[in-house]
């Protein structure tokens, strides 16, 4: 799945290494080399994740972490760190400031790769390609496919992005709000009955197995997918 990273790393041959790389990794990445071209572009739309480095020109990487963690609109964007650093104690320092995790340079891109898909898998299930499988219902980002009791079903690609975003978010309730967020993109200005729409649509596609019954409505909340429906 390809995943917007933003990458904040003032050497021109490091930042180079690693766009090349996962660009070719299949994401889609964005540069900045400093803190504040990082949080210019982030005002401007959220990234799926960031790789800041540590030693920048002006702010530093651990005080722009800082700073994003202490948004409310930017608190739950995952950050990595690169740190030159190996000391112990800056890692702590790094981990306190919000960071989900760090990579010590010099490090190899493969490395790298599993940080970010670990870190993704913790706190953005739905960037990962991992299969999730629900109350009978199984969603596969890789091939695109859903499945209710091993019979495939037909969705549009909102709605799988909807229903992927449910299923490895499932029993919390959702706003609106929050799903336009989170599916559509911040900063996207869409009416909230788009939502509804979307959610009529997804039920309608799970309808063939009976796997509507898990996307619930909660009534002046929003949406909940669970795999135990009061209703
Ligand atoms: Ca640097």
């Amino acid at each position: 799945m390809a995943v917007n990273i933003l990458v904040v790393e003032d050497e021109p041959a490091i930042q180079e290494l690693i766009a090349v790389n996962l660009e070719h990794a299949g994401h889609h990445v964005i540069r900045a080399r400093d803190a504040e071209a990082a949080l210019g572009i982030v005002r401007n739309a959220l990234p799926d994740l960031m790789l800041i480095d540590w030693m920048l020109p002006g702010m530093s990487g651990v005080a722009l972490a800082k700073q994003l963690r202490g948004d409310e609109r930017t608190r739950g964007i995952p950050i990595i760190l690169l740190t030159a650093r190996s000391e112990e104690h800056d890692k702590v320092q790094g981990l306190e400031a919000g960071a989900d995790d760090y990579v010590t340079k010099p490090f190899s891109v493969r490395e790298l790769q599993a940080r970010i898909k670990a870190v993704l898998r913790r706190r953005a299930p739905q960037m990962t390609d991992d299969p999730v499988e629900i109350g009978g219902l199984r969603l596969d980002p890789s091939t695109h496919r859903v499945f209710g009791d091993k019979s495939p079903l037909e969705l549009g690609p909102t709605e799988f992005r909807l229903l992927h975003f449910m299923m490895t978010h499932a029993e919390r309730v959702h706003s609106r709000t929050q799903l336009l967020d989170q599916v559509w993109g911040d900063h996207v200005y869409i009416e909230e009955r788009t939502v509804d729409v979307h959610i009529r649509r997804l039920r309608k596609s799970l309808e063939p197995t009976g796997h509507d019954r898990l996307i619930e409505t909660v009534r002046g909340s929003g949406y909940r997918f669970s795999a135990n429906p009061t209703a």
